[in-house]
């Protein structure tokens, strides 16, 4: 179609329009951080961020920053960009020309990479002076102090930090190495959709209203699971996606209700099979991206041995420190309701330590009544605990020497045994016990199928599509608690970071489940009817996992926080100080979603 409009301009304007347009702004001939002694002489051009400046009699001195590096620039009065310069805030945004040249050998900085020549400025534009910004991302000691609230609030000043660069670029490095091995290795990359019926993976779903049917809902995935599971019977083999999970679940310091996992799946496999190629990819991405050799194989735990020596399912391995169960010892001394067990853990405390002992244990073990618990650190001088009466009975009876800590948690098995499995694990890095440059494995294998939830019911322990063993299945009609599931976890450093498991592939076995769980025939064919009918038209032996890839490069980089990974997440509240999400729509959109007719019908 005919521009009208073009007929009307006049070339000459247009042509000149353009070369105001090219010389806006002067463009980069080099990043900042990549000028060194060999470039003295070149004239350059480099585009940034003030970082610094500072005037020294009359020469001002400024450092520009891109995402390279820094560098410096020297501005003489000589320069009809002086007083410009001069007056430049910090964090504005300039584009600089001049010549590079060596700095005098005493203003050498061997700190900086940079920090053998300066560029002798030319020109300088201003391409957007900045405010004084509220957050002072390069004063390291304010920003330790800074609440983690405010750094979302300016979440794009606080991803200014190196730091937080070098985080999102090592989690890019690491995706594109699992990339890179899973599709060297015949995986194939498909994106499953957000917007779909519920997945279950044991949280609550987060809702979106179909416009076009009021009163319907959209559930946004809480993993591709059934995804990833129908393109198993499709015939895709072997299938990745680095996948956003959706899940409602109530607030927790290291929680996020999106996160991102590394998702896989394939077919004609056993457990085995999933785990060595999981373990292979590791290996490649931890040597690729951190130069680090991991453990060959990795070290595969029984479900319970973990339970029973470190109380929890995903220990941290880097440190030997174990828990007893000491029912018999305490028997009289602690009172014990029918059934309860009580579990122990030992160690030795520098004594300087004793308050963030003290603190740890209060922190960690719930204090909902369900576990009791008691400690006993004796020092040199005095004992701390929290039971004066008890205290001389256990020292005597586990025979505490001067330096030794004892808690004892008693109450259901699991119960007791998480509590002081979790405060194992944080004692670990309190007490120093666990290497920070050591990333420590392993597999967790032989989950039961079934747990019992807060109500006694049973629940699946992973999802319900994941497949018992088969020689264990006459056990679900008697006794289904001690069914053993063909799942597995990767746990690492005291975290889990993977989970998976081999599928049912027949429709007899998954309704069999489902109904164990509590489903009726109509609730089964309402939620997953298609996963049924589908698994009857030839569906392959098939198994997966999912890494949690937020916490593995967190791990990596040894944060226990996993926003520290993440460009843009929610505060420990689940909301974004930012944006201001989650918020209130216009009740013009409520309207148009028919969502105030479906609340007042
Ligand atoms: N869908 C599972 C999860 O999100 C992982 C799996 O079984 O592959 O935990």
């Amino acid at each position: 179609m005919c521009q009208w409009w073009l007929t009307y301009v006049n070339p000459y304007i247009l042509i000149h329009l353009l070369n105001w347009c090219e010389v806006v702004f002067m463009k980069r001939t080099h990043w900042c951080g990549e000028l060194r002694r060999e470039h003295v002489g070149l004239e350059v051009v480099v585009n940034g961020w003030v970082h610094a400046l500072r005037k020294v009699g009359r020469i001002v001195f400024l450092v520009v920053r891109d995402r390279s590096g820094l560098v410096q620039a020297v501005v003489t009065p000589k320069n009809p960009n002086y007083s410009l310069v001069s007056e430049l805030s910090l964090e504005s945004v300039v584009a600089i020309k001049g010549v590079v040249r060596l700095r005098p050998p005493n203003q050498v900085n061997p700190e900086m990479p940079t920090g053998e020549i300066e560029i002798d400025v030319k020109e300088v534009q201003v391409l957007n002076p900045a405010k004084p910004l509220p957050l002072p991302i390069f004063d390291k000691e304010l920003m330790k102090t800074t609440s983690e609230t405010f750094r979302l609030k300016y979440r794009y000043l606080d991803l200014r930090r190196f730091e937080m660069l070098r985080n999102l670029t090592v989690r890019a490095k690491f995706i594109t190495a699992l990339r890179e091995f899973f599709n060297a290795n015949g995986f194939i990359e498909v994106e499953t959709p957000y917007l779909a019926r519920s997945t279950p993976e044991g949280a609550r779903d987060f809702l979106v209203p179909s416009r076009l049917y009021p009163g319907k809902f959209y559930s946004l995935t809480q993993s591709p699971q059934l995804f990833k599971q129908l393109l198993m019977i499709a015939g895709f083999e072997r299938y990745y996606q680095v996948a956003r999970c959706f899940r409602d679940e109530d607030p927790r310091a290291d929680r996020q209700p999106e996160f991102t996992q590394f998702d896989v799946e394939m077919s004609f496999v056993t457990a085995e099979d999933v785990m060595n190629i999981v373990e292979e990819a590791m290996r490649y991405a931890f040597k690729k991206v951190f130069n680090v050799d991991l453990e060959n194989p990795f070290p595969k735990i029984k479900y319970r041995e973990a339970m029973d020596k470190y109380g929890i399912d995903k220990p941290d391995l880097r440190f030997e420190l174990f828990l007893e169960t000491v029912t018999e010892h305490v028997r009289g001394l602690i009172p014990l309701r029918e059934g309860d067990v009580a579990r122990a853990l030992r160690f030795n405390f520098s004594e300087e330590l004793t308050k963030n002992v003290e603190g740890l244990i209060k922190e960690i073990i719930p204090s909902d009544g369900k576990v009791k618990y008691v400690y006993v650190l004796r020092g040199s001088n005095d004992v701390v605990t929290n039971e004066v009466g008890l205290a001389g009975d256990l020292i005597k009876v586990f025979n505490l020497g001067i330096g030794e800590g004892l808690v004892v948690t008693s109450g259901e098995y699991i119960k007791a045994s998480e509590a002081i499995g979790n405060l194992r694990n944080s004692l670990g890095k309190l007490l120093g016990l666990a290497d920070k440059n050591t990333y420590k494995f392993a597999w967790v294998v032989d989950f039961p199928l079934f747990e019992l939830d807060e109500e006694g019911r049973l629940t699946s322990m992973h999802h319900p599509f994941t497949s018992p063993k088969l020689e264990e299945i006459p056990k679900l009609d008697t006794n289904p608690l001690e069914v053993t599931a063909q799942a597995y976890d990767l746990i690492l450093n005291g975290y889990e970071v993977g989970g998976g498991s081999i599928r049912i592939n027949k429709r007899e076995l998954q309704e069999k489940i489902l109904a164990i769980l509590g489903l009726s025939k109509d609730e089964m064919l309402d939620r997953y009817g298609f996963l049924l009918e589908a698994l009857e038209y030839g569906a392959p032996p098939h198994g997966g996992i999912a890494l949690g890839l937020d916490r593995l490069v967190a791990i990596a980089l040894g944060y226990d926080n996993i926003r520290e990974v993440i460009a843009f997440p929610k505060t420990k509240e689940m909301t974004d100080p930012m944006t201001g999400a989650p918020s209130k729509p216009p009740e013009e959109y409520l309207r148009e979603i028919k969502w105030i007719k479906v609340l007042t019908d």
